[in-house]
């Protein structure tokens, strides 16, 4: 009986049939009362609903975040966690706290001393049940949803005791973030880490609303699989059945989904999880989550077309936001422009070469530079993928070239040094900062004034597109250091002149990668992205000669200087996927050991196509305005990649390695 009326109050629906059940109830066990219909009338005095939505339940009419002026006089019930109090002469107000939001509870101690006395004893966090009158408050509280009413409670059941919360449950909370991970359950109670979640939800349901619109399939690909070269570590998974053999989880699902094409499926997506055994550097997790897509039959601008009109969707449904069409930047130019191949174009400050603005110079600074011999094509950023960029541009001839900081030519002297010191960071590597500050009223004062005039200067800032008030921040160096180390001083004066409007976007498309880059420590070709991008076609000629110089139909999107897309055309010919297999120097064995399968596939009719894979937490984390992906993760794992709240990885009983025939051997 009692599971019965219980079922009945989980229904959702007491709103409609809550009196009819209790009618028919009460036919059942006939007038008066055993105990069971005791506790049943109990159930049914919270659970009737006066007024329901549809996020009634068996414990609540409506929720926390819910009731407005218009529902005054109503009789709700509400259910929650107790998240704050406050005894004011003769009333007691408790802020009552769901995934909704926060009402207010008011209890009197003149007409409700019983039950005034038990709020005061309720702790943070307690779960609550509370039915009473929605009120209108004297004084509304502009700061919440529901601040216009209160319920004044006449019925209160404590569901569950709570011990004390090692951190408050505020949007600005006292625990610091350790703390907050073991306790990650409580972490997420509160609002910023809830509203994450629920923006990452909103997100995932446009993705499939948009792809499904599309005629995509969703397919679900195994997590046992065999290594899948995505430049990174593969976490291992020990074959109890097969001793001494692995499984190696997904960096993503890559080969699997291009299998799908070759199999017909003409349209997939998936959002899944992808695991990289990497060091922990910068905003990394070693599981994160891609929606990873593929189409059959495509060329490049038909998958720039498709996740464009997706990311447009996305921002649409979730941010209520416009995004205009998306620039397609060949990576030569975003190196040449911005210093990187993620730039982010919210501000301008773009690097300006000026090897030939400053030819014949006898500053000896300058002149070695140009003696290094940069030509005006590798100034500008040529056409070729090695020219212009990547690892081997870093070893490239010399470059100067410069940006202009807006409205900056008053920069102290320790302001300049700050700048300084930070071109010359290391792993940046320039060996100093030459400033140009044109003053508003004309002068020109520079850290070069001996060797160059004001009017020489004044043209060359002319030339950069400066005015008067404005400072010029100049590097000579190697093209890749000067590059980089300008790309990273854009991104610092932005930062410290707040040149980016909050709400501001910038998501472009970056295209024409270079196929392959040096490894810096063997010199040999490895691949940029993966090994199955495809050869950009206008440069197949160069493939055996110069494969450096080759580009890949490869692009990546981005948005306010993240990459959240990465994706190719992949190769579909058997004999083109040997040839790239070759530059990367894999013997025959290799090949066929590892991608066998693959180069099978590829002999049967393998369709041309093409796809790419967002970084679902990393979007999400843009667009929820949040610092780290760990704040858009509901579990995720701290920066030493430990789960602190499971406390894994942990070590296992000798019983299960034995099982798995595995010795550990740790290092010393
Ligand atoms: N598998 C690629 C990645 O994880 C994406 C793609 O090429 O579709 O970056």
């Amino acid at each position: 009986m009692v599971h019965r009326s219980g079922k009945q109050g989980r229904s959702g629906k007491q709103g409609r049939s809550g009196r009819k059940a209790g009618r028919q109830r009460q036919r059942q066990e006939g007038p008066g009362g055993t105990r069971c219909a005791d506790r049943q009338r109990k159930a049914r005095n919270f659970a009737v609903a006066k007024f329901a939505t549809m996020y009634a339940t068996h414990y609540r009419t409506n929720t926390c975040g819910e009731l407005r002026e218009a529902d005054a006089g109503k009789e709700v019930t509400l259910a929650g966690w107790m998240h704050r109090s406050r005894d004011l002469g003769g009333m007691t107000f408790v802020d009552l706290r769901d995934r909704f939001g926060i009402t207010q509870l008011a209890f009197n101690m003149s007409s409700e001393a019983e039950l005034c006395g038990r709020a005061r004893k309720l702790g943070r966090e307690f779960a609550v049940q509370a039915t009473g009158v929605v009120q209108v408050r004297e004084s509304r509280n502009k700061e919440l949803a529901t601040g216009a009413i209160e319920l004044v409670v006449t019925k209160m059941e404590v569901l569950n005791t709570s011990a004390l919360p090692p951190f408050t449950m505020e949007d600005e909370t006292d625990g610091g973030e350790e703390l907050r991970m073991k306790y990650r359950y409580l972490d997420l109670r509160r609002a910023p880490l809830r509203k994450s979640l629920e923006l990452r939800a909103k997100t995932v349901r446009a993705v499939r609303e948009y792809l499904d619109g599309q005629g995509f399939w969703e397919i679900e690909t195994p997590n046992l699989i065999k290594s899948t070269p995505e430049g990174a570590r593969d976490f291992l998974v020990p074959s109890r059945m097969q001793p001494g053999s692995f499984y190696a989880l997904p960096q993503s699902p890559q080969i699997l989904k291009q299998l799908l094409m070759m199999g017909g499926m003409d349209r997939y997506y998936q959002i899944v999880k992808c695991y990289r055994d990497e060091d922990f550097r910068g905003d990394r997790q070693p599981e994160f989550s891609q929606i990873d897509c593929e189409m059959a039959f495509v060329a490049q601008d038909d998958v720039l077309d498709m996740f464009e009109g997706m990311t447009r969707h996305v921002f649409q449904r979730v941010l209520d936001y416009n995004l205009p069409p998306m620039q397609r930047l060949p990576y030569a130019e975003a190196i040449a422009r911005y210093g990187s191949d993620k730039p982010d174009l919210r501000f301008g400050a773009e690097i300006h070469a000026l090897n030939e603005a400053f030819a014949g110079t006898d500053f000896a600074v300058f002149k070695q530079v140009l003696e290094r011999g940069g030509s005006s094509a590798q100034e500008s950023g040529g056409s070729s993928a090695q020219e212009s960029g990547g690892s081997s541009a870093l070893q490239g001839p010399g470059l100067i070239a410069g940006i202009v900081a807006k409205g900056c030519a008053e920069y102290s002297r320790k302001q300049l040094d700050e700048l300084t010191d930070f071109v010359k960071a290391p792993h940046r590597g320039a060996g100093g900062l030459v400033y140009v500050k044109w003053a508003a009223d004309g002068s020109i004062k520079s850290s070069v004034d001996k060797f160059f005039s004001a009017d020489q200067l004044r043209e060359v800032a002319t030339g950069m597109g400066a005015k008067p008030g404005d400072l010029l921040l100049l590097v000579a160096a190697k093209t890749g250091i000067t590059r980089k180390a300008l790309g990273d001083l854009r991104l610092e004066l932005a930062r410290r002149e707040n040149w980016i409007k909050p709400g501001d976007w910038s998501v472009l498309w970056i295209v024409d990668f270079p196929l392959f880059e040096k490894d810096p420590d063997t010199g040999e070709a490895i691949f940029v992205h993966h090994p199955f991008c495809s050869p950009h076609p206008e440069d197949l000629a160069y493939f055996d000669s110069d494969p450096l110089r080759c580009r890949a139909l490869t692009y990546d999107m981005v948005m306010n200087g993240n990459e959240i897309v990465s994706g190719s055309i992949r190769i579909h010919q058997p004999e083109v996927q040997n040839r790239v297999f070759d530059v990367l120097g894999f013997s025959q064995a290799q090949k066929q050991e590892q991608f066998g399968f693959l180069l099978d596939a590829l002999k049967f009719g393998a369709p041309p196509h093409g796809g790419c894979a967002f970084g679902l937490d990393r979007w999400v984390m843009l667009m929820a305005g949040q610092d780290t992906i760990r704040d858009v993760i509901a579990f995720p794992k701290n920066n030493a990649g430990r789960d602190l709240m499971m406390d894994a990885p942990a070590i296992v009983d000798q019983k299960q390695l034995d099982e798995l025939s595995i010795a550990v051997k740790l290092k010393r």
